[in-house]
């Protein structure tokens, strides 16, 4: 298949790209770089062991999307190209909502103009909202707590009544819930533009000598030890999630299919901070203060239905995702150059 991956150059993009060229998959990134650096597609090239197809433009910009339809066939395309900054997006709503929105709208149009009806979305776990009861399953009711869960519960909305008005298109809407982890070759990883919002990046900055110590969000949630769980999933694992769905949507029933990609067990922060310190042989500095407005005590995926009808599973372990983390980060201490 040619597959369209738009933020390809990004954090997940970039895990995906490289199984999907090594699936045989023929490949076009577009991404605007304004989150991702461009020395990511050197790596993907020395990875992959070809010249990656990159278009740097952004896919509001209607015209230019239209234009690359036009030109090139695509099978198919993988969407994660998006601002998924939490804190950011309280701040700056209407550039969330337009950035997430117009992007889609862009290139779904411009899918259906030119006959593309396959598509994969990187939707989140957050659209299970605050109240959701663990573990999650994709029946449950979506809601968000900030802009940048509202935009991936509009959007999934948006591509629900697209599959319900055209019953030709097969999307799949791939909740995912903790992405951390870097490529084994230590060569692609997770590299905030900021100071990191999410655990894991900042945990591996900490190690690094980037930040003096990790700020545990609070001790005292109704979870085994006191901090916040999560169901962190290597990215490799999640990676080969989209393959897993893009190859399915080829059979499937259903316009419109939901998978949480997920291991279905929870790690809680203190468990993750003492995994990398296993990782990266000695203690981290850290210390337990007030819980982050907004967090949840626990999120955990149920991965059954992704286990049983894409054929996939997450393999990988706490300690998998920690190592491949530290090799990336003390390889790359400032991100890609
Ligand atoms: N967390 C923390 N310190 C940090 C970042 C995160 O204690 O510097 C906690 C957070 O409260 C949550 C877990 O780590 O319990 C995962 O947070 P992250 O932001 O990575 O993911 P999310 O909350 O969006 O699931």
């Amino acid at each position: 298949m040619h597959v369209l991956v738009s933020g390809g150059a990004g954090y997940i993009g970039s895990h995906t790209v490289v199984q999907l060229v090594a699936a045989g998959h023929a490949v076009t990134v577009v991404d605007s770089f304004a989150n991702a650096k461009p020395s990511v597609i050197a790596r993907l090239n020395i990875l992959t062991g070809e010249p990656i197809d990159v278009r740097s433009f952004d896919l509001t910009d209607r015209d230019k999307t239209e234009h690359l339809f036009a030109h090139e066939h695509f099978d198919a395309v993988i969407h994660f190209a998006g601002f998924k900054a939490v804190g950011e997006s309280v701040e700056k709503p209407l550039e969330y909502y337009e950035n997430n929105l117009e992007s889609t709208f862009s290139l779904v149009r411009a899918m259906r103009r030119h006959g593309v009806r396959r598509l994969v979305f990187s939707s989140s776990a957050t659209v299970y909202g605050a109240d959701a009861e663990v573990p999650m399953k994709e029946d449950a009711p979506t809601s968000a707590t900030n802009p940048y869960g509202w935009t991936k519960v509009m959007v999934e909305q948006v591509l629900r009544d697209v599959g319900a008005a055209d019953p030709t298109w097969r999307i799949a809407l791939l909740r995912y819930f903790n992405p951390v982890g870097a490529h084994s070759s230590g060569l692609v990883g997770e590299d905030p533009s900021d100071i990191p919002n999410n655990l894991m990046p900042f945990l591996a900055q900490v190690a690094v000598g980037r930040r003096e110590k990790l700020s545990i969000y609070g001790g005292d949630y109704p979870t085994p030890d006191g901090t916040g769980v999560r169901d962190y999933i290597h990215v490799e694992d999640l990676a080969a999630g989209h393959i897993a769905a893009l190859e399915k949507l080829a059979s499937a029933d259903e316009p419109v299919s939901t998978w949480n990609l997920g291991t279905g067990r929870g790690t809680s922060v203190l468990e993750m901070l003492h995994a990398f310190e296993r990782a990266v042989g000695h203690d981290l500095p850290h210390e337990i203060v007030d819980r982050r407005p907004g967090d949840i005590a626990q999120s955990y995926a149920d991965p059954t239905k992704a286990e049983t009808e894409l054929g996939w599973k997450a393999t990988r372990t706490i300690d998998d995702m920690c190592v491949d983390t530290w090799r990336w980060q003390s390889t790359n201490p400032d991100g890609y150059p």
